[in-house]
Protein backbone atom coordinates (compact mmCIF):
# COMPACT_ATOMS: atom_id res chain seq x y z
CA UNK A 1 0.00 0.00 0.00
CA UNK A 2 1.43 3.54 -1.03
CA UNK A 3 0.70 5.93 1.46
CA UNK A 4 0.35 10.00 0.33
CA UNK A 5 1.71 12.18 3.21
CA UNK A 6 0.47 15.36 1.13
CA UNK A 7 -1.09 16.61 -2.07
CA UNK A 8 1.58 16.72 -4.09
CA UNK A 9 2.57 13.17 -3.29
CA UNK A 10 -1.27 12.52 -3.98
CA UNK A 11 -1.34 14.10 -7.28
CA UNK A 12 1.57 12.25 -8.26
CA UNK A 13 0.71 8.65 -7.10
CA UNK A 14 -2.51 8.94 -8.88
CA UNK A 15 -2.09 10.78 -11.69
CA UNK A 16 -1.67 8.21 -14.47
CA UNK A 17 -4.78 5.77 -12.83
CA UNK A 18 -6.99 5.13 -15.94
CA UNK A 19 -8.91 2.78 -14.17
CA UNK A 20 -12.29 2.52 -11.86
CA UNK A 21 -11.35 3.95 -8.24
CA UNK A 22 -12.97 3.75 -5.20
CA UNK A 23 -12.86 5.68 -2.25
CA UNK A 24 -13.43 5.39 1.45
CA UNK A 25 -12.98 8.63 3.33
CA UNK A 26 -12.76 8.24 7.24
CA UNK A 27 -10.92 10.08 10.48
CA UNK A 28 -9.37 6.62 11.13
CA UNK A 29 -9.43 4.41 14.43
CA UNK A 30 -10.71 2.26 11.96
CA UNK A 31 -13.15 -0.64 12.94
CA UNK A 32 -15.19 -3.20 10.90
CA UNK A 33 -17.19 -0.66 9.70
CA UNK A 34 -14.37 1.18 8.20
CA UNK A 35 -13.30 -2.13 7.12
CA UNK A 36 -16.80 -3.33 5.22
CA UNK A 37 -16.64 0.04 3.29
CA UNK A 38 -12.50 -0.90 2.25
CA UNK A 39 -14.17 -4.43 1.57
CA UNK A 40 -16.80 -3.35 -0.69
CA UNK A 41 -14.42 -1.01 -2.78
CA UNK A 42 -12.08 -3.50 -3.34
CA UNK A 43 -14.63 -5.90 -4.61
CA UNK A 44 -16.67 -2.98 -6.99
CA UNK A 45 -12.86 -1.07 -8.14
CA UNK A 46 -9.74 -1.52 -9.84
CA UNK A 47 -7.86 0.84 -7.60
CA UNK A 48 -8.94 1.54 -3.85
CA UNK A 49 -7.84 4.96 -2.04
CA UNK A 50 -8.32 5.46 1.53
CA UNK A 51 -8.14 8.77 3.73
CA UNK A 52 -7.35 9.61 7.24
CA UNK A 53 -8.13 12.87 8.23
CA UNK A 54 -9.87 14.27 11.30
CA UNK A 55 -11.54 17.28 10.64
CA UNK A 56 -11.45 20.42 12.54
CA UNK A 57 -14.45 21.85 10.87
CA UNK A 58 -16.99 19.38 11.72
CA UNK A 59 -16.24 19.36 15.45
CA UNK A 60 -17.79 21.50 17.49
CA UNK A 61 -15.72 23.27 20.31
CA UNK A 62 -17.41 21.58 23.02
CA UNK A 63 -16.83 18.55 20.97
CA UNK A 64 -14.30 15.38 21.37
CA UNK A 65 -11.93 16.66 18.62
CA UNK A 66 -9.05 17.15 20.81
CA UNK A 67 -9.81 13.56 22.27
CA UNK A 68 -10.66 12.10 19.32
CA UNK A 69 -9.03 8.22 19.30
CA UNK A 70 -5.88 7.86 16.87
CA UNK A 71 -4.23 4.73 16.16
CA UNK A 72 -2.49 5.81 12.93
CA UNK A 73 -0.21 2.68 12.80
CA UNK A 74 -2.43 0.09 13.45
CA UNK A 75 -5.23 1.56 10.81
CA UNK A 76 -2.27 1.49 8.39
CA UNK A 77 -1.47 -2.38 9.52
CA UNK A 78 -5.01 -2.72 8.71
CA UNK A 79 -5.41 -1.20 5.54
CA UNK A 80 -2.27 -3.24 4.22
CA UNK A 81 -3.76 -6.42 5.57
CA UNK A 82 -6.91 -5.55 3.39
CA UNK A 83 -5.02 -4.93 0.14
CA UNK A 84 -5.69 -1.53 0.32
CA UNK A 85 -4.24 0.31 -2.81
CA UNK A 86 -3.46 3.51 -1.43
CA UNK A 87 -3.54 5.72 1.72
CA UNK A 88 -3.82 9.59 1.57
CA UNK A 89 -2.97 10.66 4.95
CA UNK A 90 -3.15 14.75 4.63
CA UNK A 91 -2.26 17.26 7.05
CA UNK A 92 -4.36 20.49 7.90
CA UNK A 93 -2.90 22.72 5.36
CA UNK A 94 -2.93 20.37 2.99
CA UNK A 95 -7.74 20.48 3.07
CA UNK A 96 -7.31 23.56 4.09
CA UNK A 97 -4.58 25.76 2.86
CA UNK A 98 -4.62 29.07 3.68
CA UNK A 99 -6.20 30.71 0.33
CA UNK A 100 -9.16 28.04 1.03
CA UNK A 101 -12.68 29.05 0.35
CA UNK A 102 -15.49 26.99 1.33
CA UNK A 103 -18.34 26.14 -1.23
CA UNK A 104 -21.28 27.45 -0.11
CA UNK A 105 -23.85 24.44 0.00
CA UNK A 106 -26.23 24.52 2.43
CA UNK A 107 -28.78 21.55 1.89
CA UNK A 108 -32.09 22.12 3.60
CA UNK A 109 -31.34 19.10 5.48
CA UNK A 110 -28.21 20.78 7.32
CA UNK A 111 -30.22 22.31 10.36
CA UNK A 112 -32.73 19.27 10.70
CA UNK A 113 -31.98 15.96 13.04
CA UNK A 114 -28.02 15.79 13.30
CA UNK A 115 -27.68 19.78 12.99
CA UNK A 116 -30.05 20.72 15.33
CA UNK A 117 -27.95 19.27 18.35
CA UNK A 118 -24.64 19.79 15.83
CA UNK A 119 -25.42 23.64 14.10
CA UNK A 120 -22.06 23.21 12.43
CA UNK A 121 -21.42 19.87 11.65
CA UNK A 122 -22.95 18.93 8.23
CA UNK A 123 -21.19 22.48 7.19
CA UNK A 124 -17.75 20.98 8.19
CA UNK A 125 -18.54 17.90 6.52
CA UNK A 126 -19.61 19.35 2.99
CA UNK A 127 -16.42 20.84 3.24
CA UNK A 128 -13.66 18.09 3.80
CA UNK A 129 -15.64 15.92 1.21
CA UNK A 130 -15.70 18.15 -1.22
CA UNK A 131 -11.84 19.00 -1.03
CA UNK A 132 -11.44 15.53 -0.84
CA UNK A 133 -13.29 14.84 -4.27
CA UNK A 134 -11.45 17.20 -5.56
CA UNK A 135 -8.40 15.70 -4.81
CA UNK A 136 -8.97 12.12 -5.27
CA UNK A 137 -11.33 11.99 -8.27
CA UNK A 138 -13.18 9.28 -7.29
CA UNK A 139 -15.17 7.02 -9.41
CA UNK A 140 -17.31 5.64 -6.36
CA UNK A 141 -17.89 6.83 -2.95
CA UNK A 142 -18.17 4.49 -0.18
CA UNK A 143 -20.36 5.67 2.86
CA UNK A 144 -21.89 3.90 5.82
CA UNK A 145 -25.56 3.77 6.25
CA UNK A 146 -24.86 4.31 10.07
CA UNK A 147 -24.29 8.10 9.29
CA UNK A 148 -27.71 7.97 7.27
CA UNK A 149 -27.81 12.10 7.12
CA UNK A 150 -24.37 12.10 6.41
CA UNK A 151 -24.86 10.24 3.40
CA UNK A 152 -27.98 12.08 2.40
CA UNK A 153 -26.63 15.68 2.22
CA UNK A 154 -23.19 14.59 1.04
CA UNK A 155 -25.12 12.67 -2.04
CA UNK A 156 -27.08 15.74 -2.57
CA UNK A 157 -24.02 17.75 -2.66
CA UNK A 158 -22.62 15.07 -5.82
CA UNK A 159 -25.45 16.01 -7.15
CA UNK A 160 -25.85 19.54 -7.27
CA UNK A 161 -21.94 20.18 -8.14
CA UNK A 162 -22.83 17.29 -10.93
CA UNK A 163 -19.40 15.66 -9.94
CA UNK A 164 -19.36 12.47 -12.15
CA UNK A 165 -19.24 10.07 -8.51
CA UNK A 166 -21.61 7.28 -7.84
CA UNK A 167 -21.99 7.48 -3.88
CA UNK A 168 -22.10 3.32 -2.42
CA UNK A 169 -24.09 2.92 0.74
CA UNK A 170 -23.00 0.00 3.24
CA UNK A 171 -24.83 -1.39 5.65
CA UNK A 172 -24.20 -0.66 9.09
CA UNK A 173 -21.28 -3.35 11.27
CA UNK A 174 -22.27 -3.99 14.90
CA UNK A 175 -21.33 -5.58 17.19
CA UNK A 176 -22.29 -8.92 19.13
CA UNK A 177 -24.70 -6.90 21.52
CA UNK A 178 -26.05 -5.26 18.34
CA UNK A 179 -24.28 -1.71 18.90
CA UNK A 180 -23.29 0.31 15.79
CA UNK A 181 -19.86 0.20 15.40
CA UNK A 182 -18.36 3.56 15.81
CA UNK A 183 -14.89 4.98 17.02
CA UNK A 184 -16.27 6.87 20.24
CA UNK A 185 -17.57 3.22 21.31
CA UNK A 186 -13.75 3.01 22.99
CA UNK A 187 -15.46 6.02 25.07
CA UNK A 188 -17.77 4.08 26.75
CA UNK A 189 -17.60 1.60 30.21
CA UNK A 190 -18.78 -1.49 30.50
CA UNK A 191 -21.69 -0.72 31.89
CA UNK A 192 -22.22 2.03 29.78
CA UNK A 193 -21.72 -0.34 26.29
CA UNK A 194 -24.46 -2.88 28.25
CA UNK A 195 -26.72 0.30 28.46
CA UNK A 196 -25.94 1.18 24.96
CA UNK A 197 -26.78 -2.12 23.93
CA UNK A 198 -30.39 -1.31 24.56
CA UNK A 199 -30.41 1.46 21.82
CA UNK A 200 -30.49 -1.24 18.62
CA UNK A 201 -32.59 -4.01 20.66
CA UNK A 202 -34.95 -1.07 21.17
CA UNK A 203 -35.19 -0.36 16.93
CA UNK A 204 -35.99 -3.70 16.33
CA UNK A 205 -38.85 -4.00 18.54
CA UNK A 206 -40.11 -0.87 16.87
CA UNK A 207 -39.16 -2.05 13.20
CA UNK A 208 -41.31 -5.22 13.94
CA UNK A 209 -43.48 -3.14 15.29
CA UNK A 210 -43.95 -1.71 12.16
CA UNK A 211 -43.74 -5.06 10.24
CA UNK A 212 -46.54 -5.84 12.53
CA UNK A 213 -48.77 -3.56 10.33
CA UNK A 214 -48.04 -0.47 12.88
CA UNK A 215 -48.19 2.32 10.50
CA UNK A 216 -48.46 5.35 13.00
CA UNK A 217 -45.36 7.38 13.61
CA UNK A 218 -45.65 8.07 16.90
CA UNK A 219 -46.59 4.43 18.09
CA UNK A 220 -43.40 2.95 16.53
CA UNK A 221 -41.24 6.06 18.45
CA UNK A 222 -43.04 4.87 21.75
CA UNK A 223 -42.40 1.32 20.93
CA UNK A 224 -38.56 2.68 20.74
CA UNK A 225 -38.65 4.40 23.98
CA UNK A 226 -40.80 1.88 26.05
CA UNK A 227 -37.86 -0.78 25.18
CA UNK A 228 -34.60 1.57 25.74
CA UNK A 229 -32.76 1.33 28.94
CA UNK A 230 -34.36 3.90 31.70
CA UNK A 231 -31.04 5.73 32.26
CA UNK A 232 -30.93 6.13 28.63
CA UNK A 233 -34.45 7.80 27.86
CA UNK A 234 -33.48 10.75 29.61
CA UNK A 235 -31.11 11.07 27.19
CA UNK A 236 -32.13 10.70 24.01
CA UNK A 237 -31.45 13.74 21.42
CA UNK A 238 -33.85 13.19 18.83
CA UNK A 239 -35.94 9.95 17.84
CA UNK A 240 -37.54 10.28 14.51
CA UNK A 241 -38.73 8.91 11.22
CA UNK A 242 -38.18 10.56 7.97
CA UNK A 243 -39.00 9.51 4.70
CA UNK A 244 -36.32 7.30 2.88
CA UNK A 245 -35.74 9.23 -0.58
CA UNK A 246 -36.50 12.60 0.46
CA UNK A 247 -35.41 12.67 4.49
CA UNK A 248 -38.47 14.55 5.52
CA UNK A 249 -39.93 14.07 8.82
CA UNK A 250 -42.93 11.57 8.71
CA UNK A 251 -45.20 12.92 11.49
CA UNK A 252 -48.59 11.10 10.59
CA UNK A 253 -48.88 7.40 8.90
CA UNK A 254 -45.77 5.89 7.51
CA UNK A 255 -46.65 5.72 3.82
CA UNK A 256 -43.54 4.83 2.00
CA UNK A 257 -39.92 3.54 3.04
CA UNK A 258 -38.95 5.17 5.82
CA UNK A 259 -36.03 5.54 8.35
CA UNK A 260 -36.21 5.26 12.16
CA UNK A 261 -32.97 7.81 13.25
CA UNK A 262 -31.76 8.49 16.60
CA UNK A 263 -29.15 9.98 18.91
CA UNK A 264 -28.99 9.36 22.78
CA UNK A 265 -26.02 9.94 24.79
CA UNK A 266 -24.96 7.29 26.85
CA UNK A 267 -23.30 9.51 29.90
CA UNK A 268 -20.51 11.58 28.28
CA UNK A 269 -20.55 9.92 24.52
CA UNK A 270 -23.30 10.22 21.22
CA UNK A 271 -24.27 7.50 19.67
CA UNK A 272 -26.57 7.32 16.64
CA UNK A 273 -27.93 4.82 15.17
CA UNK A 274 -30.81 3.76 12.96
CA UNK A 275 -33.10 0.60 11.02
CA UNK A 276 -35.03 0.89 7.72
CA UNK A 277 -38.85 0.46 8.01
CA UNK A 278 -39.77 -1.17 4.79
CA UNK A 279 -43.45 -0.83 3.77
P1 LIG B 1 -15.82 8.15 10.33
O1 LIG B 1 -14.42 7.68 10.44
O2 LIG B 1 -16.61 8.05 11.59
O3 LIG B 1 -15.92 9.52 9.68
O4 LIG B 1 -16.55 7.15 9.32
C1 LIG B 1 -16.06 6.94 8.03
C2 LIG B 1 -17.09 6.16 7.25
O5 LIG B 1 -17.33 4.91 7.89
C3 LIG B 1 -18.45 6.88 7.16
O6 LIG B 1 -18.95 6.73 5.83
C4 LIG B 1 -19.28 6.14 8.16
O7 LIG B 1 -20.67 6.16 7.88
C5 LIG B 1 -18.73 4.73 8.03
N1 LIG B 1 -19.02 3.95 9.23
C6 LIG B 1 -18.77 4.29 10.51
N2 LIG B 1 -19.23 3.34 11.36
C7 LIG B 1 -19.79 2.39 10.59
C8 LIG B 1 -20.45 1.15 10.87
N3 LIG B 1 -20.62 0.70 12.11
N4 LIG B 1 -20.90 0.41 9.82
C9 LIG B 1 -20.73 0.85 8.54
N5 LIG B 1 -20.12 2.00 8.22
C10 LIG B 1 -19.66 2.77 9.23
Amino acid sequence: MKIFRNNAELMQGIQNLNCKIGFVPTMGALHSGHISLFKQSLLETDKTIGSIFVNPKQFSPSEDLNRYPKNLNTDINQLKDLGVDYLFVPSIDDIYPDNFEEIDYISDLHGILEGSFRPSHFNGVVQVVYRLLKLVHPDYLYLGKKDAQQLKIISKMIDHYKMPIKVKSCEIIRDQSGLALSSRNTYLSTQEKLQASTIYKSLCYARNHFDNGNRSSSEIIKTFEKNLNDQLVKNIDYVSIVDETTFMITNGNIENNALLLVAVKVGATRLIDNVELLV
